[in-house]
């Protein structure tokens, strides 16, 4: 049976106006991520990871090119379609948590699952059953000021999976950490993905994590390409 695309990258383009020049991140950027699939993308700094990630995961419009989310074309699509589409079928890690300062660890996992319309009850159970998987049962209660990076981590990356999405987009999701926590939380965030059937695209400066992933790729001239280590 031929690999279903979950994410589909075709020719993007990425300009930025500075004053009288163009500056040119992303020309003829083409990727795809098959379902189940785990990719890492390693470049330098400034070279237009997060811009990449941010097309891909419709936070951004491309210049030029198209995304395709499970096979929809998303370039023509209204506001609310691309929206539904974000939060139905992506989950987004950052490299700062960005958690909700005011809610509880389990709170903030429930919060993708009540704007998508499951009940309280629902949430709740799952919230609850990716805390426990992601080993941190025992902090659902505690606000994100009162957890330590690698769990504040954790909880950001249970919440982008929430939704149970097609695809996992994470922005140097370890960046922030320590060298052991990264590993850890590197690992939790594998074996989530892993286990539940994911595409991945990570971004990330860490090579010895970026070869877990089944192939490794950068951005070269704005394109992307195989990554050899
Ligand atoms: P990376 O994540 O790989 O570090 P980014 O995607 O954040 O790279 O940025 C790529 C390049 O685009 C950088 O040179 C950055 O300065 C530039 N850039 C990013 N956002 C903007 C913006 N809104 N306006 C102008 N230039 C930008
Ligand atoms: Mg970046």
């Amino acid at each position: 049976m031929a690999k279903k695309t979950a994410l589909g990258l075709s020719g993007i383009e990425r300009n930025y106006g500075q004053g009288e020049t163009v500056l040119t991140i992303l020309k003829d950027a083409s990727l795809n991520l098959y379902e189940g699939e785990t990719v890492a993308l390693v470049a330098p700094s400034g070279t237009g990871k997060s811009t990449l990630l941010h097309i891909a995961g419709l936070l951004e419009h491309p210049t030029e090119g198209e995304v395709l989310i499970g096979g929809e074309n998303c370039s023509g699509l209204s506001a609310d379609r691309r929206t539904a589409i974000r939060r139905n079928s992506i989950g987004f890690v950052y490299q700062f948590h960005h958690l909700l300062p005011e809610f509880t660890a389990l709170e903030n996992i429930m919060m993708p699952q009540l704007i998508a319309g499951l009940p309280m009850a629902e949430a709740r159970e799952r919230a609850s059953q990716l805390l426990d998987y992601m080993r941190i049962g025992h902090r659902g209660d505690h606000r994100p000021s009162e957890l330590s990076g690698g769990e504040q981590q954790r909880v950001a990356i249970a919440r982008a999976v929430a939704n149970a999405p097609l695809v996992l987009l994470a922005d140097e999701p370890t960046g922030n950490l320590d060298p052991e926590t990264a590993s850890y939380v590197f690992s939790a965030l594998e074996a989530l993905v892993r286990q539940s059937g994911l595409a991945a695209l990570i971004a990330t400066h860490n090579h010895e994590l970026a070869r877990r992933m089944d192939r490794c790729v950068t951005i070269v001239d704005g394109k992307i390409v195989d990554f050899v280590a």
